[in-house]
């Protein structure tokens, strides 16, 4: 059934403002807000009016990137105009909201539902809901039962195994999408993803990104030359609580690659120090994220690793296969270069190249399926040349 989110003008007059609001609990009564489903956080919720509420959006840690995030339903027993007021205290609205439609797709609501209050630090979403019930958030929700689902069915269409290289401190497992090499001493591709739960374009962008990847592997002889080991989603925890950045132990996962203090990193380097360690040099690592624009965050190409110039070499391969609109992803060599992520833990350890592959928090949908297509095209295309010989790349 085709529901109707229509947009009221500017100025609304609440229902309930000539109405004496006799419960404050905002999920009881005919128009109702919720918060209880995997990626929703659970902020103080105030009811304002019959159908109006005003949540609390706060991180579950502070200092904290900036990345204030929030998931709910609402549910309508009548048609209503209903309005949501986003406090975000001293932070600022970074995400469009947007509503799954009954098809599973999403849409962002249009800019004049949206009202930005005190500098920013508030927002007012206004809309007219026909009878049912909404799922609305900052991005996309991919709660962490989907994500197992995805997984199980991208590793039994491409031949891939799911191996569980550790738990995260909730006990959840942690996935490893791993593919054998034919040769024993092939070198390792290490593709991460998901280490924190906002960055919902960084989930689509690898979602296709290994789907055009692996598209023929049987056919592919290329893939066969490299032992893989991907890693989705490295936090799961931080998405199921709807985190904007932290797993449970109260840390940023991609700040904690050379402390790994926390059972997820810990998980992933263990998975890639035991590959190393049965011959299977780290070749590259690929980390998948969202931020405000479409970059790619690279090391100098003077930086001395090996393979030589892959972050130059890739990036040409990947514009050569672009066919989208302006240009694919910009790119950035100098990005916390002295930072303990993913890709400066590689560098420094393995003398290899790690890139954190980065899509825009509103990047057009298509676009980042694109950008992604366009990247693993590239990538096939530079493995399939690539000399993996030790000693013989530069
Ligand atoms: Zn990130």
């Amino acid at each position: 059934m085709k529901r109707f989110v229509l947009v009221v003008p500017v100025v609304l007059f609440v229902l309930s403002a000539c109405a004496t609001v006799q419960n404050t609990d905002c999920t009881q009564g005919e128009v109702r807000l919720t918060q209880d489903f995997s990626n929703a956080p659970d902020y103080a919720c105030r009811r304002t009016g019959l159908a109006a509420f005003e949540l609390t959006v706060v991180p579950e840690s502070t200092p904290i990137n900036p990345s204030p995030w929030f998931a709910f339903d609402i549910e309508t027993a009548r048609e209503a105009e209903v309005s949501i007021a986003l406090d975000y205290g001293e932070y600022r609205h970074r995400y469009r909201p947007k509503v799954e439609e009954s098809d599973g797709n999403w849409i962002a609501f249009p800019d004049s539902a949206v009202s930005l209050d005190d500098d920013g630090h508030a927002a007012t979403l206004r809309v007219t809901l026909s009878p049912g019930r909404y799922r609305v958030a900052a991005q996309e929700v991919i709660g962490i039962g989907e994500r197992a689902a995805w997984r199980e069915d991208f590793a039994a269409r491409n031949e891939l195994e799911i191996e569980t290289i550790g738990h995260s401190l909730d006990g959840r497992a942690i996935e490893a999408l791993t593919r054998a090499a034919t040769t024993p001493d092939a070198p390792l591709i290490i593709i991460v993803g998901g280490q924190h739960p906002p960055e919902v374009t960084g989930v689509l962008g690898l979602r296709t990104f290994l789907t055009t990847l692996f598209a023929d592997a049987a056919a592919n002889a290329a893939l066969d030359r490299f032992e893989w080991l991907i890693v989705p989603d490295l936090n799961p925890d931080g998405v199921a609580e709807g985190h904007w950045r932290e797993n449970l132990g109260g840390t940023d996962l991609n700040r904690d690659w050379g402390p790994f203090e926390q059972p997820e990193t810990a998980a992933i380097r263990d998975a890639i120090t035991a590959r190393h360690g049965a011959g299977h040099t780290p070749f590259i690592l690929l980390d998948f994220h969202s931020t405000r624009h479409d970059v790619i965050y690279t090391p100098h190409d003077n930086a001395g690793l090996t393979p030589a110039n892959f972050s130059a070499g890739w990036i040409a391969l990947l514009n050569g296969a672009w066919t989208g609109e302006g240009e694919a992803f910009a790119r950035d060599p100098s990005h916390n270069p002295g930072l303990p992520t993913a890709k400066s833990w590689f560098a420094l350890t393995y003398n290899a190249p790690g890139l954190t592959v980065e899509f825009g928090d509103e990047t057009d949908r298509e676009r980042v399926a694109e950008l992604s297509r366009a990247a693993a095209i590239a990538l096939r295309q530079y493995l399939e040349a690539a000399e993996t010989q030790p000693g013989l790349d530069g």
